[in-house]
């Protein structure tokens, strides 16, 4: 990213990082720790961190679950003014007690997605109204992306309409 034409927002500066923790549901102990707009390369990179000593449930159950190690990932997430939008995470890992080393699941993607569940829900709903070649390009990801999420929840991709000659 360019440092001319990035602008670095940081949390105390800025009210946009509550819109965007209500949008995405980031709750204690995660948080937005910057946001960065490259207005030329139209992205939007949302940073998202935790304190140090956090700990975090277990799906089993088991709350309080301290962190073993950390995976990063990056989610795409909904356009902002037109503007490529990704989530930014070093992912823990926590140690169950009863479970071994499991992943943290993040709130605002279904797991193994590497879309926000808002970024899913618009493709889908644009889908239902153009093939997935034109979705794709609307969202800015790949068609294969598209289809593997149409066929992930299930959904018939439409098709082109045939040309008509007619009025040529
Ligand atoms: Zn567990």
């Amino acid at each position: 990213m360019d440092p001319l034409t990035a602008k670095v927002l940081k949390p105390e500066l800025n009210p946009l990082f509550l819109t965007f923790e209500t949008i995405y549901r980031i709750e204690f102990p995660l948080y937005i720790k910057e946001i960065k707009f490259d207005e030329e390369a139209r992205k939007v990179d949302i940073f998202i961190e935790y304190h140090k000593k956090a700990t975090f449930p277990c799906a089993c159950g088991q709350t309080g679950q301290k962190i073993h190690s950390r995976v990063p990932r990056v989610w795409r997430g909904l356009d902002i003014a037109n503007c490529q939008a990704r989530l930014h995470l070093e992912v823990p890992r926590i140690k169950c007690a009863n479970c071994g080393v499991k992943t943290y699941h993040a709130p605002w993607a279904r797991e193994h997605s590497h879309f926000s569940r808002l970024f899913e829900e618009r493709a889908l709903f644009l889908a239902e109204y153009m093939p997935p070649s034109k979705v794709a390009l609307f969202v800015g990801v790949n068609e294969s992306q598209i289809l593997r999420l149409l066929e992930q929840r299930g959904k018939t991709p439409k098709r082109l309409s045939p040309k008509s000659d007619e009025g040529a």
